[in-house]
């Protein structure tokens, strides 16, 4: 029997069943490429009939070349059969490298960076050379498993005289990126030979998503200047850098400069840019062009439900989610994640219980709560003042609650003056991420609050022993395409002077209107004046002064800090509104606060 006469049978997936069952022939036979060719490409898009293709292969053990094998299995892995086109290999008797290749990619493309690995190291341990494609993947793979595991095999490499290949140096500059290793990454960016759109876009996508924003934005401009020809998926990662950064100015300029180069703006150019916008505080812009989109999808609607959140319209937010649902979109994690914030930043407790529990009673895997969730929730509960309700919801969730969801319980226990639940949190918090001292700096604050001064001193100490570090405030604004960075108290820049005198003469002018000093969150155990002097020197104060310097009367002050506004700050802000009239649009680290006339937009609960 020879196999061209047996595959001509099997034109159907019953004849193939059939033909099974039978008895293996003893004698090896040889197929033949066209027969088997044939065959394949007629179920090419059927897993069940390649795998029957194969099984007959094993059962029949019929002799079939290596290049219909590696057809085989590019078709196995182009079904998403990673797990099954393996097997097929690992019965190929001397593989080609092409193949070694294939099943790395296959496994990387995967997410399975440990059997990505594993390939190689047998790869490596057979002694197959490997050629210019098999280290993009084999660094980025090992690179995902152990921080510097990818420079290991970058070594191999070296030794194979592979190194300057682009794709390969490329994965090298995104591991020292991801491993904040800059000064390696510009070197080894630096000196490769050609450094094409796809080296160039690794390079800003890595800088932007190690919240290296400013620097990336940087690059992109040295790439106009070096006349790369920008596409997609630069755009993306710039209005990428300009959200993390808050740079609207810069971001509209990128738009410009994408009209000009004639890149297309798909749903995915579209939702970077929305995202852009509400990360600068700009809703009614998000507004405008979510409208405007002819094409949605889900990420555009959790987009702007988590905008309006963060951007304290939270009634908005909420019909947003209502208006997804009735066009039969469906929502995910992210979008609920929106759904709760927007609870959260308005205190309505009832809704956002609602809303979890339908998130828990779904049975979807797509919005089962993940710690993001609990956390929300914790924080949504606690600081409307349920905090047993809050500490009870930790106790009973199926998941390891993390320093996130502990965190969450103490700051509200700090806006609530629980000392003593906060006490028990803080401990909990000490065990777990005993080096962060932003928890030792809230706890004492409760307790010089509560004029418990012996207590600070206690947890001032503890933070010492355990070197735990405080992370410095700091507030950057955007002028002329720049971000100019300000410290608490610092006085480096060369037009230091001007803006301390402006300052003094902001507080004298809110003074004048009902603004006081609220002392009560500098935990320093000092006289009423110091506290005073400490407080006006926060990094947001300093930020306002320079804006108002700086900017033309019609703009709004534009401020990111990188830590939660103090009660003061907050204060200040709104008098400033009031007094300058001026719109000031704040990010701290959670949340919008959009100062108009003396009111913010959060109605003093944050
Ligand atoms: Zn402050
Ligand atoms: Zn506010």
């Amino acid at each position: 029997m020879i196999w061209r006469n047996r595959i001509s049978r099997f034109s159907s997936r019953a004849e193939l069943d059939l033909n099974l069952t039978r008895k293996p022939d003893p004698v090896p036979v040889t197929i033949t490429k066209q027969a088997f060719t044939a065959q394949l490409e007629s179920c090419s898009s059927h897993p069940d009939q390649l795998k029957q293709l194969h099984a007959v292969i094993l059962t029949t053990g019929i002799s079939v070349k290596n290049s219909l094998l590696t057809r085989l299995i590019t078709s196995f892995i182009a079904l998403g059969e990673t797990s099954y086109a393996r097997k097929v290999f690992d019965e190929m008797h001397k593989p080609r490298v092409f193949l070694w290749n294939t099943m790395i990619k296959a496994y990387v493309k995967d997410g399975d960076f440990i059997e990505a690995a594993a390939v190689y190291r047998r790869m490596h341990r057979l002694g197959v050379r490997p050629d210019e494609f098999t280290y993009t993947f084999v660094v980025k793979a090992c690179a995902q498993l152990l921080p510097w595991a990818g420079l290991a095999v970058a070594a191999h490499a070296v030794k194979y005289g592979l190194e300057f290949v682009a794709e390969v140096r490329t994965e090298m500059v995104v591991m020292c990126v991801r491993n904040r290793e800059l000064g390696l990454a510009r070197f080894l960016f630096g000196s490769m030979v050609e450094r094409d759109l796809v080296a160039w876009n690794a390079f800003v996508a890595a800088c932007v998503q190690s919240g290296h924003a400013a620097e990336a934005l940087d690059l992109f401009r040295r790439m106009r200047v070096a006349g790369v020809k920008l596409d997609a998926v630069t755009i993306v990662s710039a209005f990428s850098a300009c959200g993390q950064l808050g740079c609207l100015e810069t971001g509209e300029e990128i738009y410009g400069i994408m009209r000009q180069c004639g890149i297309g703006c798909n749903v995915i150019v579209a939702n970077a840019r929305l995202d852009m916008y509400v990360k600068c505080g700009s809703v009614d812009m998000a507004e405008a062009l979510f409208e405007d989109m002819s094409r949605r999808n889900v990420i555009s609607w959790s987009t702007m439900v988590l905008g309006y959140a963060m951007n304290g319209e939270s009634r908005k937010a909420l019909d947003m989610f209502s208006r997804m649902q009735e066009r039969g979109v469906a929502p995910n994690h992210v979008t609920y994640l929106g759904v709760l914030s927007a609870c959260s930043h308005a205190g309505l407790v009832n809704e956002g219980r609602a809303y979890f529990k339908r998130m828990v009673q779904s049975g979807d895997k797509n919005i089962q709560p993940k710690i993001e969730h609990y956390a929300c929730m914790v924080d949504l509960l606690g600081r409307s003042g349920h905090l047993e309700e809050a500490y009870n919801f930790i106790r009973s969730m199926p998941i390891e609650p993390d320093s996130g969801v502990w965190g969450a319980l103490l700051g509200a226990c700090a806006v609530h003056q629980n000392v003593e639940l906060g006490q028990h949190v803080a401990d909990v918090l000490f065990e777990l991420d005993p080096a962060n001292g932003s928890y030792h700096v809230l706890m004492s604050n409760m307790y010089a609050a509560a004029g418990r001064w012996d207590c600070v001193d206690k947890v001032r100490l503890k933070m010492r022993k355990r070197g735990a570090k405080k992370v410095a405030a700091y507030s950057s604004v955007e002028f002329n395409g720049k971000i100019h960075i300000f410290f608490g108290g610092n006085r480096f820049r060369p037009e230091s002077s001007k803006i301390y005198e402006k300052l003094e003469d902001l507080l004298r002018q809110v003074k004048n209107i009902g603004y006081t000093p609220n002392t009560n969150s500098v935990f320093h155990d000092v006289g009423t004046e110091e506290k005073e002097a400490t407080l006006s020197h926060h990094s947001e104060k300093l930020a306002i002064a320079f804006s108002l310097l700086s900017l033309q009367p019609e703009c709004s002050i534009r401020v990111v800090k990188n830590l939660r506004i103090c009660d003061d700050c907050h204060s200040f802000c709104k008098f400033v509104s009031k007094a300058t009239k001026r719109e000031i649009i704040m990010r701290d680290k959670i949340r919008f606060h959009h100062f108009r006339n003396g009111e913010c937009s959060c109605n003093n609960f944050w």
